[in-house]
């Protein structure tokens, strides 16, 4: 199956329902996207993901600097 944000076909099984083999999840190996078996996921194409654009993607926000005013 394809990702359902950046269509690599590189998704996987992420993990199992514990009890009753009721639902899994899958994880885009690519954008890591992850969505449960029991949904049907539609990415508005304003949200879909290139895979040119990942590699420059912020992974984490970036922190302000500090206030000098501030002591910690
Ligand atoms: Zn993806």
């Amino acid at each position: 199956m394809n990702c359902p944000r950046c269509d690599s076909p590189k998704t996987r099984v992420m993990t199992k329902s514990p009890v009753g083999d009721v639902w899994e999840v899958y994880v885009c190996d690519v954008c890591a996207y992850s969505w449960r078996s029991t949904e049907d996921p539609k990415v508005w194409p304003t949200f879909k993901l290139k895979p040119e654009q990942i590699p420059n993607l912020d992974v984490i926000p970036a922190i302000a600097p500090l206030d000098p005013d501030v002591s910690v």
